[in-house]
């Protein structure tokens, strides 16, 4: 091609990162011919690896194998012509270095299925060729007895907009012919998508017109404007419906006019069509979404759009974040306490702190947006690394409402709910009102219970109890999903006297349709939500404004804007009250402001009830009383204290295994031999275990962790590095499965 230096000499080894667990790069030669634009990293490859063939991907192109040259395989085949981007290459690498994750596994994960498995990029893409300036200047007699070349100079001249490359090779010319034109820098080549979508720069940006900001808004985005062309971190700190995404809107607008591209995480796009909706609406430029709705071919779309540049807007889930970019322009992350942007199995990253990564080697803005930003992301903006923003008031008029707790000590409940709180209910809905009531439980009751011996019905894969669900009837795990059947009988005594114990969503919708008979009551929740369209249609009803009873777990409490609900009841706050993961705090105070923030969206004012057996907790009064940064302020002090993230940072190996000692055994020898590498090393790590995990037995297997921290950063990569190597060669390890998080959300 034209454009590109003259082909390197090609190299004697490529080092393939393959798709395996293994952190080590695979050495082959070049296969003959390579392709034409030479040997470069980031090309794909089909390589030999055991009795398969697999995708792999060039890291290294060098002359020298440990191996010796004479032993290494061949590559079966060249996948690409051009490397994948090199931005999503380094995102790529310094995802597995700073989660000490096996490079090849890493790239693997962080492909488009298709491209996984061996796909042409550039299938998806098309050559279109037109002549230079000195082309159509030149006379074909030029060319002398090229005379194929002179008719191909010919055919370009007739069509000044340029001729596609399949058309081209249709008239019977060659590549070696194009090749030429092009070597004598007479005709040149640019690449051009399957689906070209128009982008309209300028005026006819917007669909709609944005919204006049309120003062702080203003203040806000001015502040986001002064740092367009950097690295500029920003935590925008505002309660639900203060206006965040129209700051982000206006933001991207400002990004897009530039021509540069924005890439927006949501925690769960499914969940928020509305939020999708309101982007679509307000662009006229294409607003890419990745979601896991998509079929394959769409995701590579997506991906191929957001590379090339097509598309100025790239919205999506966790995985969205190695979306690679042609011209980034900023990321916003929304929501960004949330815990789904951890990914808890596999390639264990953090698609916030990632995204904080890439704006920072693309020197790009980046704002992190919520209501109740994680204590990591305030201790930031505390140090001043974060410019703090605030929106502290609501666009329209009523100031979010307080929590105001109730005490179940000793109350009669019905359906989970004491006399006032059902009192409530009765006068919001006799204002017209809706009435939101959070249950984090699905399922119609959380157990099962002997009312005779006390037997409870337990899995028997996990510690833990079974849920005992009525659509359709049957105890199911909700650890291993494992399912039982209902028993007629109590299987220890043998009394048929078996009762449900607690409150989960269905037995409260029951109740509820039971207390008042007259409205409808939703029901939202995983279970009732599996049918693809069920939630938003369940949504538009209730967005219709009839009185009516919400009931729903966590699946309400996300960005849904409910604009009917005046009063919000949380059946039972105290599940993080005394948890022993030392986030569980935080999270659950971060969940109640979000469902607070549910009530009094619109016109009226909203009342937020909240039932407690602990109304004199500390950490719940201060929440209750002076809002959540109080209690988040309280809770950093905390975590300072015990030395807990974020003020050091945490590494956890986590192992199971079918027999409780394998894992044990394999922890021990792992904590032993890292101790004593750290006090040789005089690293200032603290490791502490091996301890059961809270949840010791999963799945019928044992889980055992040892947990580690340091003050410094390069401290715990350096031990986690260490522990990874020492892991992977121990003979034992190959009878637990383990693996090591690094910057753990849950214990
Ligand atoms: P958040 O993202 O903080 O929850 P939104 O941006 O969704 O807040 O705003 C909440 C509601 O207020 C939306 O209906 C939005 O259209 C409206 N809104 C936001 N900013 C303004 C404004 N400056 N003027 C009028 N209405 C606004
Ligand atoms: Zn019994
Ligand atoms: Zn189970």
């Amino acid at each position: 091609m034209p454009s590109s230096p003259a082909t390197p000499p090609a190299p004697k080894v490529l080092g393939v990162a393959v798709p395996t667990p293994l952190r080590k790069l695979f050495d082959y030669r070049p296969c003959q011919p390579g392709p034409s634009a030479g040997w470069q990293p980031g090309m794909r490859v089909r390589v030999p690896f055991g009795r398969r063939e697999v995708v792999g991907i060039i890291v290294e192109c060098r002359d020298t194998s440990d191996f010796g040259l004479a032993s290494l395989k061949p590559v079966s085949a060249c996948l690409d012509s051009q490397p994948l981007p090199a931005d999503w290459l380094w995102l790529c690498r310094f995802t597995a270095r700073y989660y000490q994750h096996a490079l090849g596994d890493a790239l693997h994960q962080a492909l488009p299925v298709l491209l996984r498995q061996g796909r042409p990029l550039e299938a998806r893409t098309r050559e279109r060729w037109q002549l230079t300036a000195t082309g159509q200047a030149a006379d074909a007699a030029s060319l002398g007895r090229a005379r194929r070349q002179a008719e191909l100079l010919e055919l370009l001249r007739q069509h000044p907009r340029g001729v596609v490359g399949s058309v081209i090779s249709a008239q019977g010319f060659t590549r070696a012919q194009l090749r030429a034109l092009a070597e004598k820098g007479l005709a040149e080549c640019r690449e051009e998508p399957l689906t070209a979508a128009p982008s309209t720069p300028g005026s006819a940006l917007l669909a709609e017109p944005a919204l006049t900001l309120n003062r702080e808004q203003a203040t806000a985005l001015s502040e986001l404007h002064q740092g367009l062309d950097r690295y500029h971190p920003c935590l925008l700190q505002g309660v639900t419906g203060s206006g965040k995404t129209e700051v982000y809107l206006q933001l991207i607008e400002a990004i897009v006019a530039q021509g540069r591209q924005a890439l927006v995480l949501v925690p769960e796009i499914g969940l928020t069509p509305q939020t999708l909706a309101r982007f679509r609406r307000r662009f006229r430029v294409p607003v890419v979404a990745l979601h896991s709705g998509l079929t394959d071919a769409e995701r590579l779309d997506a991906w191929e759009a957001a590379r090339a540049g097509r598309s100025p807007i790239v919205i999506g889930t966790r995985s969205a974040i190695f979306t690679p970019l042609a011209r980034p322009g900023a990321i916003i992350v929304d929501e960004e306490h949330d815990g789904s942007y951890k990914q808890q199995d596999g390639l264990r990253y953090h698609a916030r702190d990632l995204a904080i990564a890439r704006a920072h080697k693309h020197r790009i803005p980046i704002v992190l947006g919520s209501a109740t930003p994680s204590l990591e992301s305030l201790v930031q903006a505390r140090a001043g690394n974060y410019r703090h923003l605030r929106l502290t008031r609501r666009a329209s008029s009523h100031a979010p409402a307080r929590l105001e707790l109730i005490d179940l000590r000793g109350r009669s409940r019905q359906g989970g709910l004491i006399p006032p709180a059902i009192d409530a209910i009765k006068g919001a809905l006799g204002a017209g009102g809706q009435v939101l009531v959070f249950i984090n439980r699905r399922g119609f009751a959380p157990t099962l219970a002997c009312h005779n011996c006390g037997w409870l019905a337990e899995c028997d894969w996990c510690d833990s109890r079974l849920t005992l669900h009525r659509q359709p009837p049957q105890l199911t795990c909700h650890h291993c999903e494992r399912q039982r059947s209902i028993p007629d009988a109590c299987p220890d005594c043998g009394s048929a006297d078996l009762r449900p114990l607690g409150t989960g969503t269905e037995r409260s919708e029951e109740s509820l349709g039971e207390l008042f008979p007259d409205v409808c009551v939703h029901r939202i929740d995983r279970d009732s939500t599996r049918r693809k369209d069920a939630f938003e249609t369940t949504l538009n009803e209730i967005r219709r404004g009839e009185p009516c009873l919400l009931v729903g777990t966590q699946m309400l409490a996300k960005g849904h804007h409910l604009p009917h609900v005046t009063l919000v009841v949380v059946v039972n706050a105290d599940a993080g009250l005394y948890a022993s993961d030392f986030r569980a705090l935080e999270h659950s105070a971060q969940l109640l402001i979000q469902v607070a923030g549910r009530a009094g969206r619109a016109e009226r004012p909203g009342r937020v009830l909240v039932q407690t057996l602990h109304p004199d907790d500390p950490h719940l009064r201060l929440l209750a009383e002076s809002g959540y940064d109080a209690l988040a302020e309280n809770l950093l002090e905390e975590r300072r204290i015990a030395g807990l993230p974020p003020y050091r940072h945490m590494a956890l190996l986590r192992l199971e295994s079918p027999r409780e000692a394998d894992g044990l055994t394999l922890a021990g020898e792992a904590a032993g031999a890292l101790r004593q590498w750290l006090q040789a090393r005089e690293l200032a790590v603290d490791c502490l275990g091996p301890v059961p995990a809270p949840m010791e037995r999963r799945q019928g297997r044992y889980h055992v962790q040892v947990m580690l921290s340091a003050a410094r950063r390069s401290s715990l990569h350096e031990a986690s590095a260490w522990l990874t190597a020492w892991m992977e060669q121990s003979p034992l390890a190959r009878r637990a499965r383990w693996n090591l998080d690094i910057d753990p959300q849950t214990l």
